[in-house]
């Protein structure tokens, strides 16, 4: 099933997301912490003319780790290499991709909590003393052969914190867990876009798309794609509120943001009559797997209080049962 609300990066049709991605701070909206840290340690760094310490950034797809790792290329003058780990499946992979780094260079790497062990191996020594340790054969004649590599900085991106590994956790020099944006600043980042593009949207309208996007910009930036959609159809130069609600209305996005899905996983857990229901559980109900059901679908419910996550599973709260306009005692009528 497609869901407007889906923010995996495959999506990024005809390149409309990347080319609206900031390359500046000052069209970075939002993340305020982690921008003025990261602009301290960028500026320590560049006066003391040293590669920046490795960066590793947490949380949901779609919220700005990507673009932030541009952000810092530029601002250090550096060059970045962009890769994801499922792409490095061999040792001989992250090798080349090492050395052929020059100094000072960013490598970027998504989803790092899917290396192997074995790879993670050869990025400790890299990320530590920037060195390679290559082995060359096997058993008693194996030998190690060490090569020195330029100092670059490693940028992690990951859904996962509790996936990854705590050796590779450690050896990032800073850690930031990144926030849902509040719909004042998606509507900035929608009314920024709209500049980009040529096309002009009204203040209530752009709320109206930011209310509904789940805190992720990746969504804002979807939603005001199809919304576009819908006004150009109609021949109207300007994005206004009521074809705005018509057409999120039409796409199935309700007034906070959930589709069907959300709806399905709220009923199902409100159904559950107060039982916790476990990930596998939840994943056969939904027909969908459970790593987008972690990673994508769960964070954003519960930051916002609709889901409890126990030692023995997922359970609603009041919050779901009063959205689905149930009481907690018949939540058995649902099925
Ligand atoms: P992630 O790497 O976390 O999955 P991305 O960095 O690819 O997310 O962000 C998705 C898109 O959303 C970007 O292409 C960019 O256009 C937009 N975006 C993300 N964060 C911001 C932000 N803070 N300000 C403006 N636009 C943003």
């Amino acid at each position: 099933m497609e869901r407007i609300v889906e923010i995996e990066k495959f999506s990024d049709e005809g390149g409309f997301e990347s080319s609206l991605r900031p390359s500046r701070w000052d069209e970075y909206i939002g993340q305020e912490k982690i921008k003025k840290n990261l602009q301290v340690f960028i500026k320590a760094s560049k006066k003391r003319e040293e590669a920046l310490d490795h960066i590793l950034f947490f949380g949901p797809p779609g919220l700005g780790k990507t673009t932030l790792a541009h952000i810092i290329a530029q601002e250090m003058q550096s060059n970045i290499k962009i890769t994801a780990a499922p792409m490095i499946e061999k040792s001989g992979d992250l090798a080349a991709i090492l050395t052929n780094l020059e100094e000072g260079d960013i490598l970027f790497i998504d989803e790092i909590h899917r290396l192997s062990p074995a790879i993670e191996e050869i990025l400790y020594p890299a990320m530590e003393d920037f060195r390679l340790d290559i082995i060359i054969g096997s058993g008693p004649a194996a030998q190690t052969i060490k090569i020195d590599i330029p100092r670059f900085t490693l940028i992690g991106a990951t859904t996962r914190a509790g996936m990854l590994s705590n050796p590779l956790r450690d050896r990032f020099g800073m850690h930031f867990r990144m926030q849902f944006y509040s719909p004042n600043e998606l509507a900035k980042i929608i009314s920024n876009a709209c500049l980009k593009l040529n096309k002009t949207i009204e203040e209530d309208a752009a709320l109206e798309i930011a209310k509904r996007s789940r805190g992720t910009p990746r969504v804002a930036l979807r939603l005001l794609k199809r919304v576009r959609d819908f006004a150009e159809v109609e021949n109207e130069d300007i994005i206004k509120i009521d074809r705005t609600k018509i057409a999120l209305n039409e796409l199935g996005v309700n007034e906070k943001g959930f589709d069907e899905l959300d709806i399905k996983l709220l009923k199902l857990l409100a159904s559950s009559k107060g039982r916790p229901l476990g990930l596998s559980t939840i994943a056969a109900a939904l027909s969908e797997d459970e790593g987008t059901i972690e990673d994508v679908i769960e964070p954003y419910l519960l930051a916002n209080g609709y889901i409890e996550r126990t030692a023995r599973g997922r359970v609603a709260t009041i919050k779901t049962y009063e959205l689905l306009k149930l009481s907690p005692k018949i939540q058995d009528t649902l099925f």
